[in-house]
């Protein structure tokens, strides 16, 4: 039991009464290690909430944000600029797809979702196409908790009981497991659905009046499912067709997930926007970026007068010294270990290796991979729905392991730095834990 008052601080996303009879409380971290208040271990197999891409800790992190802080702890980003902010800018578009150089940053990935709506409908009217209001996103879709993105959410646990705009259409969802069983990569079904799905949307609505579609490139929040083959180039085929935007919500999939860069470089297709966060400086200060084709910001310029703000848009702590100085020393490692491209190498397989070793344990549907994202999907059959996931979760963190319950999926996004010897001892938890859950394998 923990000694410190856990009244007063409401957490997010939380059961406060169950987490009053259960406490979990984390006091330090190290590597893909948190530690609880009694000093025991959990190996992060989630690097936080897909965030701590480079491992806790690290220290090239703290020397930067110190340095950083006795030199500059802050300045107001309302015209005026500071140079670490304009360094980490141009280094992530040295890893963004050729012609998306515009970076304009936020302090989260709910942020930077909301931002970039409001580029989009900024864009369309700047080349008077006003009339392009709505948005396409798609069901089991996650993008995050402001207005915008919550009305853009595909969970509708997400979007109960909370304000949201009207003007959205969605694009069905691709967890359909019961097809996808033990597939590695990607499913085989979806891309048609999707295009005729589409279709229909354009045909009800206009396509005068769609700004844009977001999407995540894999599909995270909603379960770890990565795109059947050809699904994102059709969405950007499409969205040409109809002269339509299109937004990658990269806020889990940006900085190596996918095992390149960036989701966009991975499956080769070029959004107009892309939404970052989570491990755009290795999980330590809060941060955010929207990411934006050249000419969709020309577009802006070019309407407006010369005497105002382009975009009447901006946060107090955007682009924030102390956090693109965090920016740029989790840039450094990234480059240094070759952590954004280790999930399309000798890591990524070594991880798919150890995730498709778990298909002998019992209620196992379907497993999942992609760069060095998985997920391992249980039948819940005598429980009900949902059940089982937090039942499973609670005797991984027991038992030592950190992952996470999306409904009966486990989802797993390790830190990219994480070690073989590592993976091995995920696979040995998490093994332990189901056992003790569900039996042996038969
Ligand atoms: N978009 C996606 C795809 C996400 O996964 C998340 C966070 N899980 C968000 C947006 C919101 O990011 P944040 O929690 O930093 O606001």
């Amino acid at each position: 039991m923990s000694d410190i008052n856990i009244d007063n601080w409401w957490l997010p996303f939380t059961n406060v009464r169950a987490f009053q009879d259960n406490p979990r409380i984390f006091s330090r971290a190290e590597g893909c290690f948190l530690y609880k208040q009694d000093g025991s271990e959990v190996l992060d197999i989630t690097a936080g909430l897909w965030c701590c891409n480079v491992g806790h800790g690290r220290r090239e992190i703290a020397d930067a944000v110190h340095k950083q802080l006795m030199t500059l702890d802050y300045a107001p980003p309302f015209q005026f600029g500071t140079p670490p902010g304009f360094e980490f800018a141009q280094r992530i578009t040295q890893h963004t797809p050729a012609d998306i150089n515009r970076v304009f940053f936020t302090n989260s990935g709910s942020e930077a979702v909301d931002t970039a709506l409001k580029i989009a409908h900024l864009y369309q009217h700047a080349r008077d196409k006003g009339g392009k209001q709505r948005f396409i996103s798609r069901e089991q879709g996650y993008h995050g908790v402001n207005v915008g993105g919550t009305s853009m959410q595909g969970l509708p646990t997400n979007r109960h009981g909370f304000p949201v705009l009207d003007r959205v259409d969605f694009l069905p969802g691709m967890l359909d497991i019961s097809r996808n069983a033990f597939s590695r990569g990607s499913p085989a079904h979806g891309t048609e659905e999707m295009a005729a799905a589409f279709e229909n949307i354009v045909a009800m609505r206009g396509a005068d009046s769609i700004c844009a579609v977001i999407i995540e490139p894999v599909s995270g929040a909603g379960g770890m499912v990565p795109p059947p083959q050809g699904y994102l180039k059709k969405v950007r085929e499409l969205c040409d067709k109809h002269d339509i935007l299109l937004i990658f919500d990269e806020v889990i999939t940006g900085f190596g997930r996918t095992g390149s860069a960036f989701a966009a470089t991975e499956f080769d297709v070029v959004p107009d926007i892309m939404t970052t966060a989570k491990g755009i400086n290795g999980g330590t200060v809060p941060m955010g970026a929207v990411l934006i084709k050249d000419e969709i910001q020309q577009a802006i310029f070019d309407a407006a007068p010369n005497t105002l703000p382009e975009f009447f848009h901006g946060n107090t702590y955007a682009g924030a010294p102390v956090a693109a100085a965090a920016g740029l020393a989790a840039m450094d490692i990234y480059e240094q270990e070759g952590l954004l491209t280790c999930g399309s190498g000798e890591k990524g397989k070594y991880w798919e290796d150890a995730l498709h070793s778990l298909a002998d344990l019992p209620q196992v549907i379907d497993i999942r991979n992609y760069g060095l994202l998985g997920a391992v999907s249980f039948d819940p059959m005598e429980l009900p729905a949902k059940s089982l996931g937090p039942k499973i979760h609670q005797r991984c963190f027991d038992n030592g392991l950190l992952c996470r319950a999306v409904g009966d999926n486990m989802v797993m996004s390790p830190p990219l730095s994480i070690s073989h010897q590592e993976i091995d001892l995920f696979i040995s938890r998490f093994r332990q834990s189901v056992t003790e859950v569900l039996g042996q394998p038969s």
